[in-house]
């Protein structure tokens, strides 16, 4: 099927970029365009202007500042994937992006079209949830940004205004010995849309209780954190009777729908289910689990 009509610019720096998205109605950012390439040919999407971000040099890579992991947005997933800054800091976001549709998808898709799309199902987003990620906006008017657990509204709704361009992800460099793992189960081994995903982050023992994230994907209406679930861990030692009420918590702060993928009540077995899976090795060996 053909394309509606548009008009392409492709600017090369981030200004030039922020103002035609300040001064054109209707314009909105293309990356990898897998996503939203998809939607215009089906005519669900047909905006007449397009600003492709992908020659403007600063909006990719992989780098460290200030204590922080910075991926720039239109970092596409084949590269994170391959990056030893992620695979050394967030092996659990590796895990993630290689797991991620197909190679040829992993690379055109970028981080920041992932996180823009807003689908409750985007694979990267567990993992960022559970490293306590921001998301850095700018607009011509300014800059600003978003814790990511505020960043989600609803299935394909964001904090993000129609001027702004998501410029980097980032997240503060895990303490020494945090472990992190993200799974997903779909309906077939490779190239899949997750039906459930999840994403564990534990940090080491600490004075006032360890750091616990437990992040959940395909479950809400947009991806979350299961905060009970973290409560379950956060303190005493992690043992079986931990993890399973962990799980059991996870389950409950889920509000899953049934479609084509799967039932309301597969996708809460299946979270129970991966949360056992992805909590068991992580605290393995470890003096306190
Ligand atoms: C065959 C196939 C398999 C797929 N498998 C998966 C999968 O396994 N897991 C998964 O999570 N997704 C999957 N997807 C969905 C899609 O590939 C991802 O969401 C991808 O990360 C989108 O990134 P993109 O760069 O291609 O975004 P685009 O298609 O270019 O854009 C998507 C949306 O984000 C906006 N946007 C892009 N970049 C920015 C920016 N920097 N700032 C502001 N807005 C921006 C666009 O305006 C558009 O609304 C799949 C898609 C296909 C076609």
């Amino acid at each position: 099927m053909t394309l509606p009509k548009f008009e392409l610019h492709r600017p090369e720096s981030l200004d030039e970029a922020l103002d035609i998205l300040a001064s054109s109605p209707g314009a909105v950012p293309i990356a990898g365009g897998t996503a939203l390439i998809v939607d215009m040919r089906g005519r669900r999407l047909s905006p007449p202007v397009l600003v492709d971000i992908g020659l403007i040099d600063r909006l990719s890579g992989v780098r460290i500042e200030g204590g922080e992991v910075v991926i720039g947005a239109a970092t596409t997933i084949a590269e994170i994937k391959e990056s030893d800054l992620i695979a050394q800091h967030s092996p659990l976001l590796s895990e993630a992006c290689g797991l991620f549709a197909s190679p040829s998808v992993r690379n055109r898709a970028t981080i920041g079209g992932n996180i823009a799309y807003a689908s409750p199902a985007a694979d990267t987003a567990p993992p960022l949830l559970a490293l306590d990620a921001s998301v850095e906006l700018a607009s011509a008017s300014g800059r600003r940004t978003v814790p990511i657990d505020r960043f989600f509204l609803g299935v394909r709704r964001t904090e993000r205004r129609d001027d702004e361009l998501i410029t980097a992800i980032r997240f503060p460099i895990p303490a020494e010995g945090t472990e992190g793992r993200f799974r997903k189960l779909g309906l077939r081994r490779a190239d899949a849309i997750s039906v459930v995903s999840a994403a564990v982050s534990i940090g080491p023992p600490a004075d006032g209780g360890r750091r616990v994230r437990i992040a959940l994907g395909a479950v809400a209406p947009t991806p979350i954190r299961a905060r009970r679930a973290e409560e379950a861990l956060s303190a005493g030692p992690i043992d079986e009777g931990a993890i399973l009420a962990a799980a059991e918590a996870a389950a409950s702060e889920a509000s899953p729908v049934s479609d084509l993928r799967g039932s309301d009540w597969y996708r809460r077995e299946a979270i129970r289910a991966l949360v056992r899976r992805l909590l068991r090795p992580v605290v393995e060996g470890r003096s306190d689990g």
